[in-house]
């Protein structure tokens, strides 16, 4: 099967095949994409448990979703980044949280550069405003508390930074947040972070929102002592 067949959009099949060079989806892409993206029968976002191998491309299999979610409200003439965060990803650790942010921003990147180079046509469903942000607490929090300000609408965070800037951060918009990601929330849940994850939820509280735990093969969630939802929906791959 190909990534149009899953029922990507074509700008972003076209964008992943001539500029990242990935033409086929992987195994977890195949199970995950018709899952996530949504459609005109299921536009509200489901909770997803996803398990996969590291290397099995479970990073693209949240985020096209994701973009392909978001990608839609460019042709709102209002938008900017001050529509705040509608999109927020948590891993454990900051080198995975960077790694993500990589992909993220290397997949925006094209967006940018294939808006200038692209005909009129495609331009204005590919504004500039789709913007990501890394929040690692690597970096001072008066700066942070400033990106946040602006806007960052596809943000990645280490949990206990995120909390910290829910609780404090009067200027950090989550009012429309649609989409919150755990990334291997079993490692997550290990490191301690479980009353930390609460809190976020409980701060996204009303909100529509997606919870997907890519967890690695043959660990548990329930070993974290993780209450998981009810509206679980398990992808094995
Ligand atoms: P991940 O499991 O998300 O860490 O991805 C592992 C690697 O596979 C990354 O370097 C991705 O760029 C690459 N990758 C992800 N999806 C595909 C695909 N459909 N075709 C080729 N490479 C991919």
């Amino acid at each position: 099967s190909t990534f149009s067949g899953l029922g990507l959009d074509p700008l972003i099949v076209a964008h992943l095949a001539n500029k990242l060079n990935i033409e086929k989806p992987t195994s977890i892409q195949r199970a995950v994409l018709p899952a996530l993206l949504p459609t005109l029968e299921d536009p509200a976002a489901r909770d997803v448990f996803i398990q996969s191998q590291t290397g099995s491309g479970k990073t693209l299999s949240f985020l096209l979703p994701i973009l392909q979610d978001l990608l839609p409200l460019s042709s709102l003439s209002w938008i900017d980044r001050s529509v705040g965060t509608l999109a927020i990803i948590i891993a454990p650790t900051r080198e995975l949280a960077k790694q993500i942010s990589d992909v993220l921003e290397a997949l925006l990147k094209l967006r940018l550069r294939s808006q200038e180079e692209s005909s009129e046509d495609a331009a204005p469903r590919l504004t500039r405003w789709l913007v990501s942000g890394l929040l690692t607490g690597g970096e001072n929090r008066t700066h942070e508390k400033a990106r946040l300000r602006k806007g960052v609408p596809i943000l990645v965070s280490t949990p206990g930074r995120l909390l910290d800037h829910l609780q404090n951060t009067s200027s950090f918009n989550v009012g429309k947040c649609r989409w919150l990601v755990l990334d291997e929330a079993d490692r997550l849940m290990e490191l301690g972070f479980e009353e930390t994850i609460q809190g976020i939820l409980r701060g996204l509280d009303g909100r529509r929102k997606l919870a997907i735990q890519a967890v690695e093969e043959g660990k548990s969630l329930e070993a974290g002592g993780w209450d998981w939802s009810r509206r679980r929906r398990t992808i094995l791959c």
